[in-house]
């Protein structure tokens, strides 16, 4: 028989449970930590895990599409050389042949302009061997992404930012929206840790701080779908501390390393953490230059000892983002296929 489910509002009663001590409920704000919490008890939420498990699963759908003789097609077009998106652009061509998928990279020149950018989306929108069209951001500072953006089909719009796959998840028409990768992963992940503390999402107090078109607002919509009741903190919050404090989800998507700081976070709530952030590290590398670290928005080492449940980085949110863009291109090829 199922234990019954703790009461929503202090979900720390059974993430206490995986204590060693129950946690001492110190107040919102407060910058100093509860000597009577106990060190390091928090779930970790693995990110790598639960992304090679997707993946799988995309795999195993993808056979099946495969059979019915409709391969899913990802195109990734890339303007210019930015090394960072050079490496993000590799990444997601080896996860969709990974999966079994048509897999195409357009690189244009830095120079390219917009009229042939759009060109290029346009001539791929009516490409039956592609589901998916991601254009690598950041685009070079003369072309307007938003213009090319709106130029993806929405049903190939496998990242999301479309205005109408946008417009679907604001009406809580999830099922028919192409949903941006990252919150999506990220409520996969948020789903993990209320199973494993044995907690229902529905009716939970959640403070996402960040309020970006790709990860912000759309993470806040998610969970307003799973009956959360939903703060948006941004750069203008009073008190961020206390309202951080209040939640019993927080999701960091800010941009800033370590900035949610450990002492905020309410006894037992799930931290999950989008930020990424390169920091300076010990010592010298291989090649002679200074070490560098990933970090996220939250201060981990400090959050994990009132956490209930949180999210690494690296390993937490960073995996499951191109795992949900090749479930996203299968979503699409498997619409498209019916
Ligand atoms: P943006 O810069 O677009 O948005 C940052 C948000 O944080 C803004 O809404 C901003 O508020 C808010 N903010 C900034 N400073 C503060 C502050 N002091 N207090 C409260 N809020 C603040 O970032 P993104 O949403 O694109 O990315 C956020 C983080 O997530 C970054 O670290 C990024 O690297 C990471 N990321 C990770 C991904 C992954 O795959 N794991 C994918 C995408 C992003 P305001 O609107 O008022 O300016």
């Amino acid at each position: 028989m199922e234990r019954p489910a703790p009461s929503v509002q202090q979900p720390w009663r059974r993430a206490s449970r995986l204590r060693k001590q129950p946690p001492n409920a110190g107040a919102a704000g407060s910058h100093e930590r509860s000597p009577t919490v106990a060190q390091g008890e928090a779930h970790l939420i693995d990110g790598k895990a639960v992304s090679a498990r997707v993946l799988e699963e995309v795999a195993a759908a993808a056979r099946d599409l495969v059979a019915r003789g409709v391969r899913p097609g990802l195109a990734v077009v890339l303007v210019g050389e930015d090394p960072a998106s050079q490496v993000y652009v590799g990444a997601k061509g080896r996860a969709a042949e990974s999966c079994g998928f048509h897999s195409v990279q357009h690189t244009l020149d830095a120079a390219t302009s917009q009229s042939d950018l759009t060109a290029l989306v346009e001539k791929l929108n009516a490409d039956p061997a592609i589901h998916g069209i991601l254009v690598q951001l950041p685009l070079p500072a003369h072309i307007d992404s938003s213009l090319v953006l709106e130029t993806i089909s929405p049903a190939k719009d496998v990242d999301g930012f479309h205005p109408v796959n946008a417009g679907l998840l604001a009406i809580g028409e999830t099922g028919r929206a192409l949903v941006p990768c990252t919150p999506a992963g990220s409520m996969i992940l948020l789903h993990e840790a209320a199973k494993a503390l044995g907690l229902k999402l529905s009716g939970m107090d959640a403070v996402v701080v960040g309020r970006s078109n790709i990860v912000g607002k759309p993470m806040a919509q998610l969970l307003l779908a799973e009956s959360c009741t939903v703060t948006i903190a941004h750069s203008r919050t009073r008190d961020l501390p206390a309202v951080v404090g209040r939640a019993d989800i927080v999701v960091a998507a800010v941009g800033r390393p370590e900035m949610i700081e450990g002492a905020w976070i309410k006894p037992g709530a799930i931290v999950i953490d989008v930020g990424i952030n390169r920091v300076p590290g010990e010592g010298l590398g291989k090649n002679g230059k200074p070490k560098t670290r990933l970090v996220g928005d939250v201060a981990f080492e400090a959050a994990r000892q009132r956490a209930g449940a949180i999210t690494p980085v690296p390993g937490g949110v960073g995996p499951m983002t191109i795992a949900m863009l090749m479930k996203n291109t299968l979503t699409a090829a498997q619409r498209m296929a019916r």
